[in-house]
């Protein structure tokens, strides 16, 4: 292993956290001063020390992370990744359970469900528990069902107290659900597979239960290391305190960037870490390397405006020297947002030789980059969306578009297939059967084919579970058509969502509320054109052109994300769009009145550049219909000191 001068690599503070005896350690400090450089430089001296790699687990929360890490870890030492235990929670609990599952009864050859399988399975639990559950409409559809007994599941919470805290529309029933997750337990059990909760559950379970697989992993994981420490959630903890029985741990992270308690993270876990590890020794770190002085000033305007008393206090002193204030940008409407992006980039890269890869556009949820992806595509700049799903690949959005596309064109089998199976125990040959006689109906009646429909004959074909929802279904259907006839793309799009696809939609997810304002933003976006031919060929472009796009994520190419998934990232220059009030913060966090991890999450996104900061809004929500919804200027650009940035207000002429 090449020697390393870690005095010079680091500064003081992070010296002594990455050489400090073996102990609990807590590295708690801002965005930005190293804390993961620490955790790596961390690895690297244990390594000098005469650890053995295999000694070593390494936890963070996501793989890339995880990757990163690890070469890091690679171009410091020479020594192989492979040679560590490191990853995210779920793929170590993934190795633990394949090593050791048998332990807990888990036959060695199970196989995981991923998230829609699940749900399959929890459904068809419940339609053998109890067959009128799902047809009573009040009751969650089995989306919402999981999700209660996941956040249950992974906060170490009762059924009934998850229901009651966070899914209070469903407090009546909250008894009726315990029986269901029992159930699906024990069917998993039966068929010999996990879902993803499993995989730390069934971790946790193997080191409480087995004493002798807890003695191995504190034995041969003698050092343990985790980034990120305040987005985990309570099952994780616990198995973080478990395994570090012996208290060689070192956790790092930052309060002021927990953003994930919509998923059980409890920051509390950071705050009660030295209670549950005597002699934990706190190390802090209060220089930031990342940003500029401005940029840092701007990211402390930010906290300030948090209530006080429900952090660790934390100073940044900038490293690096003074630059241009970040800008505070005012667009007439998305559009504009998107072309002010845009030329921006083109200067940035042609003019100022600025790389692509080191260009990120941040946004709070994937519905605001749809214009953005639209105006890069034409101006052929090429981007990278890293967040999980394409804007245009979410489930509810191609629905739509296959509701859309199916009624434009009947004949579209595929568009049909995706909708029709929508309906309660329909699946793809009910469906083609369904389509068959329609089509055969209205071949020998001259019929339209959505008439021909309605009639009886083709109700015969439908599924008997479906046949309660089948007139609101063809009645849609029908109103769209009209529509469609009468008026433009937009309001098309509006008359679908608000027919039986909204009711679907309510019934299908816990998340409804959001996914409905995704869906009327893509209502809105449909404005833009004339026909419904112009839209429907746009989005097949579009997908097709980002598909080519998205073959290697590490090539050159500006970034499009969620700010969830750039957390622990940085860019020389970061565009953060769609800072109004309502879409960051998001409507349901302004209704709730807690907007508090909504601002954190926006200090997590302004903490990410490291030259350039743009913070941008439009005064306008395109909507479909004339005109369009006014906005204001989101409350975390208001609350702060006008003197932290620069504003620029972009009139139709600019252009
Ligand atoms: P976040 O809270 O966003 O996860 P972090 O605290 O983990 O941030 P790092 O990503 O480790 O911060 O570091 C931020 C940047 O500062 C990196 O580019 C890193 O290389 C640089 N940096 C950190 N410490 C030093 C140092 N002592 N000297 C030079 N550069 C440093
Ligand atoms: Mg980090």
């Amino acid at each position: 292993m090449p020697a390393i001068d870690f005095r010079a690599a680091l500064n003081d503070e992070q010296y002594a956290a990455v050489t400090a005896e073996p102990g609990p350690l807590l590295v708690l400090a801002g965005a930005g001063s190293g804390k993961t450089r620490t955790l790596t430089y961390r690895v690297a001296y244990l390594l000098s020390q005469g650890v053995r790699p295999g000694d070593i687990l390494l936890l963070t929360f996501t793989n890339k992370a995880a990757k990163e890490m690890l070469h890091r870890v690679e171009e410091l030492t020479g020594v192989e990744p492979r040679r560590f235990w490191g990853g995210t929670f779920h793929s170590i609990g993934h190795r633990a359970l394949r090593m050791f599952g048998e332990e807990i009864g888990l036959p060695k050859n199970f196989t995981i469900l991923d998230a829609d399988e699940s749900e399959t399975l929890l459904k068809q639990t419940v339609d053998t528990e109890d067959k009128a559950f799902f047809k009573d409409k009040t009751n969650p559809r089995p989306g919402p069902l999981f999700s209660i007994i996941s956040l249950a599941r992974n906060t170490r919470q009762s059924i009934p107290d998850t229901v009651e805290k966070q899914f209070p529309q469903y407090s009546e029933i909250k008894y009726a659900i315990q029986p269901f997750a029992a159930a699906y337990a024990e069917k998993k059990r039966a068929q010999n597979v996990c879902d993803y909760d499993d995989l730390l559950t069934g971790w946790l379970e193997l080191l409480e239960k087995a004493p002798n697989i807890a003695e191995y992993f504190a034995h041969r994981f003698r050092h343990l290391l985790v980034d990120e420490y305040q987005d985990t959630n309570t099952l994780q903890s616990q198995i973080i305190d478990r395994i570090a029985q012996h208290h060689r741990v070192m956790a790092v992270g930052d309060d002021a960037q927990c953003i994930y308690s919509w998923r059980g993270a409890d920051f509390e876990n950071i705050m009660t870490f030295p209670e549950r590890h005597p002699g934990t020794v706190i190390h802090r770190i209060e220089t930031n390397y990342r940003s500029t002085p401005e940029i840092l000033d701007l990211a402390n305007g930010v906290l300030e405006a948090q209530p006080k008393g429900r952090h660790f206090d934390k100073e940044l002193r900038a490293a690096r020297a003074h630059s241009q204030k970040p800008m505070v940008v005012e667009t007439i409407d998305d559009r504009e947002q998107a072309e002010f992006v845009r030329k921006r980039i083109r200067a940035l890269i042609e003019d100022e030789g600025v790389s692509p890869g080191q260009i990120a556009i941040l946004y709070r949820s994937h519905f605001i980059a749809m214009e953005m992806q639209l105006v890069l595509s034409r101006a052929a700049i090429p981007y990278h969306i890293t967040s999980g799903v394409k804007f245009f690949d979410r489930q509810h959005i191609k629905d739509i578009v296959a509701l859309v596309t199916f009624v434009y064109n009947p004949g579209n089998e595929m568009s049909w297939q995706r909708i029709a199976c929508l309906l309660p125990k329909v699946g793809e040959k009910g469906a083609q059967k369904i389509h068959a006689a329609a089509r055969e109906h209205a071949a020998l009646l001259r019929k339209d084919f959505i008439d021909a429909l309605h009639t009886d004959d083709v109700l015969t074909k439908v599924a008997k579970d479906a046949r309660a929802d089948w007139p609101s279904f063809c009645d849609s259907l029908s109103e769209v058509a009209e529509t469609m006839r009468t008026a433009g793309p937009a309001r098309t799009i509006e008359i679908a969502i608000d027919g039986w696809y909204g009711d679907y939609l309510r019934g299908a997810f816990a998340d409804y509320i959001e996914r409905l304002d995704e869906l009327k933003a893509l209502a809105g976006f449909a404005a833009r054109f004339e026909t419904i031919q112009d839209f429907l060929a746009q989005i097949v472009l579009l997908n097709g052109e980002t598909s080519d796009r998205q073959v290697d994520p590490d090539a050159e190419a500006v970034k499009l994300t969620t700010v969830h998934q750039a957390k622990g990232l940085e860019y020389d220059v970061v565009f953060v769009i769609g800072l109004a009030d309502g879409q960051f913060p998001g409507r349901r966090a302004i209704e709730a009145g807690d907007v508090e991890e909504e601002r954190r999450l926006f200090y997590v996104a302004v903490t990410r550049a490291k030259n350039e900061l743009y913070l941008c809004y439009p005064k306008v929500a395109t909507k479909a219909g004339p005109g369009g919804m006014l906005l204001t200027a989101s409350r975390f650009l208001t609350e702060i000191n006008p003197a932290l940035y620069e504003p620029l207000r972009l009139r139709r002429a600019f252009w």
